[in-house]
This record gives structure tokens, sequence and C-alpha cells, in this order.
């Protein structure tokens, strides 16, 4: 049979699926660019590398890829019932929170429920609800920020999940504990509040509500993830934190070997590295601080964050200056997709940098070339 391509070929909710736009490789711009040194802070990663006792762990474990990871993450999961003070059976874990979010709207979304969500917020809670064929209703924020008040309006009895980012990306804006728990009160028993904390290391804010402390009372799922704080992007580990029932039932919609090898062995040693986690908060609130005020001498708004990226109007086409910004070897996030024409998200850097970022950005706004 000779192949024939029709679009009827195509699942109805994939024909026109916008897809997720990743930030752009470092090789890629080279490459483009013909540029030798190429900074990239695009995608909220560590700048500082991954725990060096992480790396041991991952080069000490490579020799065993022949064999299948352990499906059960054991050690890893123990490790992590030690730090949170709960149980193995409180944790499920997926290639990047990425996949749990997947997982969490196959575990508990049926057909004719429906996901609320926030407009500009993490796209891929609206892009794996369309794949897995769910309504996702949102509201908008509000300065920035999650609208809680305004999205409880919007609850209805079809609604089944919640996505709420704390803190939020693209914004790096945070509910407060008041606010959260003025959401939680009184809520339908048949709904799940997922509380994304990608960001949750970088916070230095005294009303930041820890998701964990919740789980107990209430039908909420915590997500976090080791490709932020703990330099591990590349490995793919997430980590769901929920009531041990609702966990049980996860877990048997993930993927058998979802968290490989490597993966395991690189976060249970990254787990015991704290002086990287605190280097890491000490040089993000650090080039924060740098940002910040290299941004009001340049007399550009900024939006204030607790996360490990700033979202800043440049008060002109971001896509142009997002462009712009390649040409001198420095990748950002335009924020086009999101509807935010003028703005860009940078992830802050090493000093370095952050340097190189704003020698950039002052020439790309302000200098005739
Ligand atoms: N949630 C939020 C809010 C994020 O910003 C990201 C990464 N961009 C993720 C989840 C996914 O992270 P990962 O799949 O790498 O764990």
């Amino acid at each position: 049979m000779m192949a024939k391509f029709e679009i009827s070929l195509i699942r109805k909710n994939i024909r026109r699926l916008s897809p997720y736009i990743a930030g752009k490789p470092i090789e890629e711009t080279k490459r483009e660019f013909g540029l030798k040194e190429v900074i990239k802070l695009a995608s909220n990663e560590n700048p500082l590398g991954a725990s060096p006792k992480a790396v041991a762990a991952i080069k000490k474990a490579a020799g065993g890829v022949n064999r299948y990871p352990d499906s059960s993450s054991f050690y890893l999961k123990r490790k992590l019932a030690s730090v949170f003070k709960l149980e193995p059976e409180n944790f499920v874990l997926g290639n990047g929170s990425d996949e749990l979010i997947d997982v969490v709207i196959k575990t508990f979304v049926s057909e004719g429920e429906s996901i609320l969500t926030s407009e500009q917020t993490f796209l891929e809670y609206r892009i794996i609800a369309k794949v897995n064929n769910r309504k996702v209703i949102t509201a908008a924020l509000k300065d920035f920020k999650f609208d809680l008040a305004e999205m409880k309006k919007k609850i209805t009895s079809r609604t089944k999940l919640v996505f709420i980012a704390n803190p939020n990306n693209p914004t790096g804006t945070y509910v407060s504990k008041p606010e959260l728990e003025r959401f939680l009160k009184g809520l339908p028993e048949n709904l799940i509040v997922v509380l994304d904390e990608a960001y949750d290391t970088f916070i230095d804010v005294k009303d930041y509500p820890r998701g964990v402390d919740y789980i107990k009372k209430e039908n909420l799922i915590v997500l976090q993830t080791f490709s932020k704080a703990y330099g591990l992007s590349g490995l793919r580990l997430g980590t769901a934190i929920c009531d041990k029932k609702l966990a049980a039932f996860m877990e048997k919609t993930r993927q058998p070997f979802n968290v490989n090898l490597l993966a395991q062995a690189g976060a249970l040693a990254a787990l015991d590295d704290k002086q990287f986690l605190k280097n890491t908060r000490k040089v993000t609130l650090q080039g924060k601080a740098l940002l910040y005020r290299a941004f009001r001498e340049m007399g550009l708004s900024y939006v204030p964050s607790v996360a490990n990226f700033i979202l800043v109007d440049v008060g002109k086409d971001c896509r142009e200056v997002f462009r712009e910004l390649l040409k001198l070897g420095v990748i950002v996030r335009d924020m086009k997709q999101y509807g935010l024409d003028n703005f860009v998200r940078v992830t802050i850097g090493t000093p370095r940098e952050n340097f190189k970022f704003i020698k950039a950005l002052k020439t790309v706004l302000f200098k005739k070339r």
C-alpha cells in the first residue's frame, strides 16, 4: 500500500494543536550565526551546571545501562520520603514534571470533565490536556498573578483538575498562603488541585505556601522537578507528592520505566548536595538584584519574580528583540506565544552571563547600529 496522507488519519484534537516551543539550543544558535560563544538564558536552567556529586554518581551508574532501571525507584523514593518526612508511597516520579502533568490528566480527568488553569501560564497544561482530548478553561491573570478568586468562580460540576503554577512561569509571581487557603476552602469534593512548584527553591518571600503542608488535608498534588535548582534538566526527573491513595492510581498510568537509571542515580546524589543548592540560590538572588537594577537604569519595567527568571517589558516587538539578541550570542525567550508581545523572559544566569545579556540588551534597544 502506498503511503497517502489524509488529514482524516489524524485525531481531531491533534490536527490544530500548537506544539510546545522549547528554548533555542546553544549549538543551533552557534551554527546559525557563526558565533563562538553563545549563552542560553531561555529555559530557566541552572547556570552553575549540575551538582558534582550528581555527576559523579551518574558516571558511576553509566556502566549499568544495559539493565532496565528499577521501575519502583526504590532508593530514590525512600530518600525523598526522608527528606520530606513522608512515606515512599507519597511519591510518583516522572520523566520530568512534564510527564507527570500527563499522568495526572490521564489518571483523573474523564471524558466530559475539564481542566481549569490560567492564561499566560506554563503551556504544557493546555497542550497535554488537548492531546488527551480534554477541555481547558482559563481565567485571566491579574497583575501578572494567578487570580484565584476569578478561577474559583469558573469552577463547575465538570471541573476536575486545577493547575496552579506557583511560582508562575512565565511571570515569576506567586500566590500567597492566605490566597491559596481561601481558594481551597469549600471546593467541591470531586476536584483535585495541582500545585506546580518547579521553582520552589528560589522563593525569597515569607508568605509562600509549601504545597506538601496541604497534602494530608486536601485533594492536592504537588509537582516538583530536578530540572531547575538541581541542575538536572537533561536527565528528566519530576516528582509528584500527594496522598498515597491518589499516588497509587497515578502509578498505574505512568510508563513502567519512565525514570531512567541515570536519573535515579543522579537525583539520589543531588539530594545530598546541600551546598550546591545553597550556591545556586545565592547566585540566583544576587543575579536577580543585578538584573532589576539594570532594568531600572534602562527605564524598563519588569515583573518582580520569586523564581530564577524575570519577565521584562522591552517596549517593542519581542520577536525582533529576541532575534537581535541571538545575533549577539544571547538566547532569551520571547513571549509572543503567550500574547505578551513586548515582553521577553530571561533566566538569571551567572554574573558573567548576566553582564553579557545586559550589554547585549542595551545594544539592541538603544544603540544605533
Ligand atoms: N512546570 C513549570 C511551571 C515549568 O516551568 C517547567 C519547565 N519549564 C515544568 C513544569 C517542566 O519541568 P520538567 O519537565 O523539566 O520537570
